[in-house]
C-alpha cells in the first residue's frame, strides 16, 4: 500500500498517509487564505486511522460560523500547519497538499467556497466539482 509522507518546512512535524486519500479539494474561504497566506488552500483528506503522526505540534481551534470547529496542528518551530481535523469530515485527517514533497500527488475532485474565490485563480480538472 502507498505510503506517502508529508512534513513542515523544518521536517521535525511528519505526517505519514496509507493507501489513497478519500477527498481531495481545494478551499477559498477567508480562514484558509489566511491560514496559507496564499489565495486558496489544497488539501488531501484520509480515515483518521490511516495517517500515522510524528514530531511536536501546537494546536489552535477555530470555531466556524456554522459552530463547526477544527482543531490545526502546526510545528511550533517553523509554523506550518501539517494536519487539521473537524469541520464536515470529523473523522478524515486533513494534510496540506504542499506538505508532500510531490507536484503529481493530485488532482482535486472539489472547489469550496467558490464565493470567495480569486478572480485569476481557475481550478482545473473534468471532474471537478466546483461549490460555492
Ligand atoms: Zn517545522
Ligand atoms: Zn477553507
Amino acid at each position: 500500500m502507498t505510503a506517502r509522507t508529508a512534513s513542515c518546512r523544518c521536517g521535525q512535524l511528519r505526517a505519514t498517509a496509507k493507501g489513497d486519500p478519500v477527498r481531495v479539494s481545494v478551499c477559498h474561504c477567508l480562514a484558509c487564505q489566511k491560514r496559507t497566506g496564499s489565495a486558496f488552500s489544497a488539501q488531501l483528506r484520509w480515515p483518521a486511522e490511516c495517517v500515522h503522526i510524528e514530531g511536536r505540534s501546537k494546536k489552535w481551534t477555530r470555531t466556524a460560523d456554522s459552530g463547526q470547529t477544527c482543531t490545526y496542528h502546526f510545528c511550533p518551530d517553523c509554523g506550518s500547519t501539517v494536519h487539521y481535523r473537524g469541520g464536515n469530515f470529523p473523522d478524515l485527517i486533513a494534510i496540506p497538499m504542499g506538505a508532500f514533497d510531490d507536484p503529481y500527488i493530485a488532482w482535486p475532485d472539489y472547489s469550496v467556497w467558490e464565493q470567495r474565490k480569486h478572480e485569476w485563480v481557475e481550478i482545473l480538472g473534468q471532474d471537478v466539482e466546483h461549490i460555492d
